[in-house]
């Protein structure tokens, strides 16, 4: 006889049409208490989770692999499964199983993905979570960035590649969605990849379909928003291709979501121009939403400036900071409305106070419109609508500036729906909206009534009682109440032959009998019926209550704007007040004038009083003396990084709306700020070619105008000494006199600072040293001039070498400079300083020089760093020590 097959069951076949029609997800079916995983997917899911893999059918030959979770823990896996790039479909019952005969009917309920999800657990407060949609793999494309939470989807147009890669590198998608045909390429991780700058690219999903046509997605749109045209948004008739994008988008959010996601209606379309340009290094390299040693918030700039006091105020925040405005005109606003905060104090230590009764409006919305919204929700809504009126009257008696003006009227609760909901909801509701206990009393009458009946309860049982007692002469006669049996007479076996007529025996206990009178079913069902109709009457008043919400949603999310935005004011005006920063003066010029400036998370990272402010003047105008390029030159741990990475902070933090910590700032708008940092510092990308380096090198040459800001960290390290200075030199060169543009370069090249000689728009700085017999003292503090030593050796000290390690290298110094000193002019590569003399005791003669070179020079010389990992740099280094040491013992 054939063996039936194993996948050949009504629950199998039920289980695979669903998985044939989203072969790309892994999908879980609710089986009674669990949600089950089959074949593949259950071996994956097993993996992934460290879950029991079983089997539905152990003893078949070909058993079918399975795993599950508790339904009610399916939520606490799902970051794993995401974070695992899975996506994942659930499946739900469609009836009470209890009801039904035979199979259960199942559905799909939702898809689960990492950029759709918006499961509450699945969110961090403090961040967006994005899907982000692209119409291609190159420039030119159109890009949608959609933040299905709080209902925003933002599209902007990438005229090039360049351009896409930063915009990718701002929004950070959770998830990327591209056009079925792309999405099947070949080459498709390869191209993403180098999107991604050598990062590694979120998951990533194809769409299929008629959905990126441009005129079917704009016509679409419009139906949608209830427009007649896109151009109220800002996208103009000829660029469907953003239409398309943002369509994509929502369509996608939509089918995963499996429900209507109204709040998904704010299509807000962004322009490159309108912003200062930061590319994904620079992103990077400033740390300025997340850090480079594990992508979190610590020791980032938005850390230290956030002192936002919700949640969508520090999203806010972190949108502004990587992307900063390139217009003076709202800068102004903005920090006339942080200035303004700044002086009046005591309003503003009010306003922070009022928003701690603010919730997360913005998410708020977006669970009430996809229908997910429980009582509690409703509540904290009608909280934050208080909060935001009792901002409005606060303000209402000062003179505001334009940027707080503007939000204050859509601080108002026009038709007080604050107000109807604490009218019409308890204080503190259950977390479900189907068991009643929601509603206060007074507001509906035929919930009154209802209750009236269930609360009567108590009195007719009594009286019940007593009578029954009575009419038997049975003081013991009790009535009562179980779940299982519902209401009940009771009395003692002994009793049981005078049990009247009308009593049916119901449940048989050791002592007792239970019994049933026809008046007590009456009552019960009365009862028992009102507690139902309790529960269908709320939920019915709870929907009408939404549903008022919901005529509202445009109001809500224009409050919640608002809320955010005198949140983050308020938010810089506390952290300038708190930390001395000034406000900066902007330009159209193309000066930076920084004095007594700092660098805000070294600053926070090393305590009070601890750091060593610093002066920039920098003018890319040539009728002007300042300088427009510095060369700086120190020793390694001077803080050369650190003084160029404050002041393209300072620019950021100008241009994002914030004053800057200086105790003076006068910044001429800065349109493109490139930072590069040398092959090897980098440790993120894990890729320390030269190669790379050279070609973020020429993306910088060919990019940047007079109006940009360029950045560069030792640049050109990344290969052998001569080669690394002659571009060093070429670019500075071209840096200054093609582009003009204003630069700051640290660089251990010391030969760098002869062009200073050559060039007036170039200057040398470095950094002051305090020597004091045998110690060396950095002192942080920037001076004009070239550094003379490289004091690396005091640095291996600091660093724990050993000192027969550090005496013996002291010499090899003293031989190198003699050396040096010996050849002619002819042999030293001319672009070479002379180096300072060692006076003083003359060195020994070095061995290294007269015969064979030791091991350790043959190891070194057989090492090419642009071979090496960090990982394996570290390592190598370790193995180079341990011989040092070896040898000079
Ligand atoms: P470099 O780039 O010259 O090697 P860094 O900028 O990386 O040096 O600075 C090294 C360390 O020196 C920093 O981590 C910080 O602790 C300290 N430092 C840098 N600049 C300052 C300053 N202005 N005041 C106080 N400490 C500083
Ligand atoms: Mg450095």
């Amino acid at each position: 006889m054939a063996k039936s097959d194993p996948l050949d069951t009504p629950m199998m076949r039920q289980y695979l049409a669903t998985k044939r029609e989203h072969p790309d997800c892994m999908l879980f079916m609710r089986m009674g208490d669990f949600y089950e995983v089959f074949l593949d997917d259950a071996e994956e899911a097993a993996r992934i989770l460290g879950i029991t893999l079983t089997s539905r059918n152990k003893d078949d030959p070909n058993p079918v692999a399975m795993a599950g979770v508790p339904h009610h823990a399916l939520a606490q896996h799902m970051p794993k499964l995401l974070a695992a790039g899975k996506r994942v479909a659930i499946m739900d019952q469609l009836e009470d199983p209890k009801a039904s005969k035979g199979l259960v009917k199942r559905g799909l309920s939702r898809i689960i993905s990492a950029g759709t999800c918006i499961e509450d657990d699945l969110l961090e407060a403090r961040s967006e979570r994005l899907l982000v949609a692209i119409t291609a793999l190159q420039g030119p494309c159109a890009v949608a960035a959609c933040d299905i939470a709080g209902g925003t989807v933002w599209v902007e147009a990438c005229a090039d590649t360049p351009a896409l890669m930063s915009a990718l590198a701002r929004w950070q998608p959770a998830e990327l969605l591209l056009p079925q045909a792309l999405f099947e390429r070949d080459d498709r991780d390869m191209q993403l990849t180098q999107l991604w700058d050598g990062m590694q690219p979120p998951p990533c999903a194809g769409l299929a379909g008629s959905t990126w046509n441009p005129d079917e997605a704009w016509r679409w749109l419009c139906q949608e928003l209830q427009v007649a045209t896109l151009a109220g948004m800002g996208i103009a008739d000829d660029e469907r291709q953003l239409a398309a994008a943002a369509a994509a988008a929502v369509r996608y959010a939509r089918n995963n979501a499996g429900d209507h996601l109204q709040h998904l209606r704010r299509l807000r379309r962004l322009r490159g121009d309108d912003y200062l340009i930061l590319d994904g290094h620079c992103q990077r390299n400033l740390e300025l939403v997340r850090n480079q040693r594990d992508g979190g918030r610590a020791h980032t700039l938005l850390a230290t400036v956030d002192r936002c006091r919700t949640a969508p105020g520090s999203r806010l925040l972190a949108r502004w900071l990587v992307r900063p405005l390139a217009d003076t005109a709202p800068l102004m606003q903005r920090h006339e409305a942080v200035a303004f905060l700044l002086a009046e104090a005591d309003l503003r230590a009010r306003l922070r106070h009022d928003l701690d009764a603010v919730y997360d409006l913005e998410r708020l919305v977006g669970r009430i419109a996809s229908g997910r919204a429980n009582a509690r929700d409703l509540i904290q809504l009608a909280s934050s609508l208080h909060a935001a009126r009792a901002i409005s009257e606060r303000f209402s008696q000062h003179q505001q500036p334009q940027l707080i003006a503007d939000m204050l009227p859509c601080l108002e609760d026009s038709d007080g729906l604050a107000q109807r909901i604490s009218q019409q909801l308890v204080d503190h509701p259950p977390l479900s909206i189907n068991e009643g206990g929601m509603i206060r009393d007074g507001i509906d009458t035929e919930l009154d009534d209802l209750r009236r009946i269930r609360s009567g309860a108590g009195d007719w049982l009594a009286q019940y009682q007593h009578q029954q007692a009575q009419a038997l002469g049975l003081k013991s006669l009790k009535v009562g109440y179980n779940k299982v049996f519902g209401y009940f007479i009771e009395l003692g076996k002994q009793h049981a032959d005078h049990v009247p007529d009308s009593y049916t025996r119901k449940q048989t206990l050791v002592n007792a009998e239970r019994y049933i009178t026809p008046e007590l079913k009456d009552y019960e069902d009365q009862v028992l019926g009102a507690e139902d109709r309790i529960r269908t009457r709320e939920r019915l008043l709870f929907d009408q209550l939404r549903d008022a919400i919901m005529t509202r949603l445009d109001d809500l999310q224009a409050s919640a704007d608002a809320l955010s935005h005198l949140d983050v004011v308020a938010a810089l005006a506390e952290v300038a007040q708190r930390e001395g920063w000034c406000r900066p003066q902007l330009d159209p010029s193309t000066a930076i004038h920084l004095e007594q400036a700092r660098h805000p998370v070294v600053e926070a990272v090393l305590g009070p009083g601890r750091f060593i402010a610093n002066d920039c003047h920098l003018d890319a105008d040539r009728e002007h003396e300042t300088p427009s390029l510095l060369v700086l030159t120190g020793p390694n741990m001077a803080g050369k990084s650190t003084y160029i990475r404050q002041v393209a902070l300072a620019v950021i933090l100008a241009q994002a709306g914030s004053f800057v910590p200086a105790s003076k700032a006068h910044i001429g708008i800065v349109d493109r700020l490139f930072t590069r940092i040398g092959a090897g510092d980098e440790l993120a990308r894990n890729m320390s070619t030269f190669m790379v380096e050279m070609a973020e090198t020429a993306a910088i040459l060919n990019n940047a105008t007079q109006r940009s800001l360029v950045i560069l960290d030792e640049v050109g390290r990344g290969t052998s000494t001569f080669d690394g200075l002659s571009l060093a030199w070429a670019i500075t060169e071209y840096l200054h006199d093609q582009l003009g543009c204003r630069c700051l370069f640290a660089t251990h090249y010391h030969e760098l600072t002869e062009l200073a000689g050559e060039r007036s728009g170039i200057h040398n700085c470095t950094v002051q040293v305090a020597e004091q017999d045998d110690d060396v003292i950095f002192m942080h503090r920037i001076i004009d001039g070239a550094a003379t030593k490289s004091y690396g050796i005091h640095v291996a000290r600091l660093a724990g070498v050993p000192d027969s390690v550090i005496a013996r290298a002291r010499h090899v110094l003293a031989n190198l400079d003699d050396l040096n000193l010996c050849l002619g002019e002819r042999e030293r590569p001319s672009a070479a300083p002379a180096t300072a003399s060692s006076d003083g005791d003359s060195p020994m003669q070095l061995s290294i020089f007269a015969s064979e070179p030791s091991p350790l020079l043959r190891e070194l010389a057989a090492l090419d760093s642009n071979d090496l990992s960090p990982r394996q740099a570290w390592d190598t280094i370790d193995a180079l020590i341990a011989q040092a040491r070896k040898e000079c013992r």
